[in-house]
């Protein structure tokens, strides 16, 4: 099949069964790769009401059809699984090199299943797929192995890894991969530790099918050609996602002391010029990337080096923290990293537990005597250490807030900020009204990057709640997360504006299959209205509640910075789900209508 890898893997880790199987021509036609596979594969095979650590729980790893080919940034690979963090559906996509290994070695999906007895690695070497003892290498951190992995094998295998969150479980860990990349949300590191798989380890040297060779040449140039000439390349390389801290604090989205307010007094130190001079060494990218926003740091004070860190982890482990220094930052973002910790959700974590010590809720007999106020970095440390370790009041954190919250109560429930269980990312959304409906009704929790409608906000009048809103909101995501099914970075698009027209004629070239982006923005449609029937079948009573925001978001105006004294009014909150209910073709309780599912083509999972 041109554009696939043309097989599924499965790896069955309590029976120690490795099969593979021909990808399916009508699931690649129906959900084309990546997220669109997960969500597929994770419907039809993890049975209702599965407990998502264990053994009925999967996780499934999908490339793309353009994963691996000369495309811009064409590295991204899914990671699906139902998630411990949430109960619901979790999707994380990865950078680097990884899926372009996964697809030369012809594997379109890796499907683990079960739970191995004892921690092993997977190997995989074209069709020398293995499962190999790893209790020798169960407790290492996730850089460290990775290079011992490289060391032994080779620089040519890509290695995805697992740290002590994984192992640990902690709902929130991540999958790491090229010392610096992390498939970071929703705990889908948290399953391949359960599962016991320490790490996968992939090479492959198959080429990948193209239906016209020549027009792929032609379209894939031009695509770099539109990177290369565009405006933005060189602001967007020196600095990255950094980019966007000033522009945050400016406009008071910059998290602040746990989204108490938006603008951060000490937030200039963690500007991306700061940084680039601070502590930047080198740019890095993925596979095939034009537009590196990868930096790579060094960390003089504590005689350390990171990859990052980018805005979601200054955003949320410095001034959600308040914490000001690059340095602390950057330091904290590589303990995460080096223990597979999710730098947004530990971020979240840690920002409510030094709201509950500020406001009294815990004291020292709760922070095993740690001085946890906002601003002290190295009490922040040593709780990213506790998280992983599930040590003292760590166990607590390490369920993620709204669990933590729901056992320690005190009012600490309204200054958790999550949606369906999810950390918020790094977006302060007291008084923008289309990223906190983008927040509220993300497929996975509140996370980012299926909607980024912030700037469409100050476009259009932050507190407007107007219909314009709440349909750009849904065009986004239908639209953005195709780039994860199709296996490619979208930042090419969104920050250099590259014509999105551009990929169209790729696409049919690699594939042989001519489809517009209104074509694929259907299959974006399906996927969202897939997952939402996810959540329906696996949360008794699930609906409109589940959709709310943190109540800090229309019940508590920041008394500081540019957004001080203002809020999102309740009803409004309402009004805007009202709206997406009914442009969605969903129920009032937003749940899909029948005529919904049948013009989605969803009837058999409704069912
Ligand atoms: Fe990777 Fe950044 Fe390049 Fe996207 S823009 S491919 S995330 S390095």
């Amino acid at each position: 099949m041109n554009g696939y890898g043309g097989s599924i893997l499965r790896v069955n880790l309590t029976s120690g069964k490795i099969t593979k199987e021909p990808t399916p021509a009508a699931l690649a036609r129906d959900f084309i790769g990546g997220r669109g596979f997960g969500a597929y594969f994770l419907f039809k095979e993890v049975p209702k009401n599965a407990d998502p650590l264990g053994p009925e729980n999967k996780l499934i790893i999908s490339s793309g059809p353009l994963s691996g080919l000369m495309i811009p940034g064409a590295g991204k690979c899914d990671f699906t699984t139902k998630s411990p963090l949430t109960g619901g559906y979790a999707s994380a996509s990865l950078g680097g090199l990884f899926t372009a290994e996964l697809k030369y070695a012809g594997l379109d999906s890796i499907i683990l299943e079960g739970i191995s007895p004892k921690p092993v690695y997977l190997f995989v070497d074209d069709d020398k797929i293995e499962l190999r003892d790893a209790s020798d290498i169960w407790g290492k951190g996730t850089i460290t192995l990775e290079k011992e992995f490289k060391d032994k094998f080779g620089e040519e295998f890509q290695v995805a890894v697992i740290g002590l969150g994984g192992e640990n479980g902690v709902s929130y860990a991540s999958i790491n991969h090229d010392y610096g990349r992390q498939a970071g949300r929703g705990g889908v590191g948290t399953v391949m530790g359960v599962k016991k798989v320490k790490a996968i380890v992939v090479h492959g040297t198959r080429s990948i099918p193209v239906a016209d060779l020549e027009g792929y040449r032609k379209a894939g140039m031009a695509l770099f050609k539109a990177c290369k000439d565009a405006e933005g390349l060189k602001e967007w390389q020196t600095y990255g996602t950094t980019i966007v801290t000033s522009w945050c604090d400016e406009v008071g989205a910059l998290p602040t002391r746990n989204f108490s307010a938006g603008s951060f007094e000490g937030g200039k130190t963690l500007y991306g010029p700061v940084m680039r001079k601070e502590i930047v060494v080198t740019d890095k990218g993925c596979f095939g990337c034009p537009s590196p926003c990868g930096k790579y740091s060094r960390m003089k004070r504590y005689n350390s080096n990171v990859e990052g860190p980018e805005y979601e982890t200054i955003g949320m482990i410095g001034s959600n923290l308040g914490i000001a220094d690059i340095q602390d930052v950057a330091q904290a973002n590589l303990l995460c990293d080096e223990l597979g910790i999710d730098t947004i959700s530990a971020g979240s974590a840690i920002g409510w537990a030094m709201e509950c010590y500020e406001k009294g809720i815990f004291t020292k007999k709760d922070t095993d005597g740690l001085e946890l106020k906002f601003g002290n970095a190295e009490a922040a440390f040593k709780m990213i250490e506790k998280i992983a370790r599930r040590e003292g009041l760590g166990a607590l954190l390490a369920e993620g807030v709204k669990k933590a919250s729901q056992k320690v109560g005190k009012g600490s429930e309204k200054f958790a900020i999550h949606v369906k269980g999810m950390e918020q990312s790094a977006y302060a959304t007291h008084n923008a009204t289309a990223m906190l409906l983008a927040y509220m009704t993300c497929d996975v929790g509140a996370h980012h990057n299926r909607a980024w409608a912030i700037t469409y906000d100050l476009q259009v009048g932050r507190d407007q709640v107007v219909p314009e809103k709440v349909a750009r909101v849904i065009w986004l995501q239908n639209f953005r997360p195709m780039f994860d099914v199709l296996g490619a970075c979208r930042l090419q698009w969104v920050e250099l504006a590259i014509d999105r027209d551009l990929y169209v004629p790729a696409l049919e070239a690699i594939t042989g299959i001519h489809r517009t982006w209104e074509d694929l923005e259907k299959v974006g449609e399906r996927i969202w209205n897939l997952t939402r029937l996810y959540w329906a079948r696996e949360k008794e009573g699930f609906g409109r509640e589940w959709d709310l925001p943190s109540p800090r978001f229309y019940e508590e105006p920041p008394k500081t910075g540019v957004t001080a004294g203002q809020i999102t009014r309740f009803e409004d909150v309402q009004k805007l789900l009202d709206m997406y209910y009914e442009q969605r073709g969903w129920s009032a309780q937003g749940m899909p209508m029948p005529e919904t599912v049948k013009r989605l083509g969803l009837e058999a999972f409704a069912a």
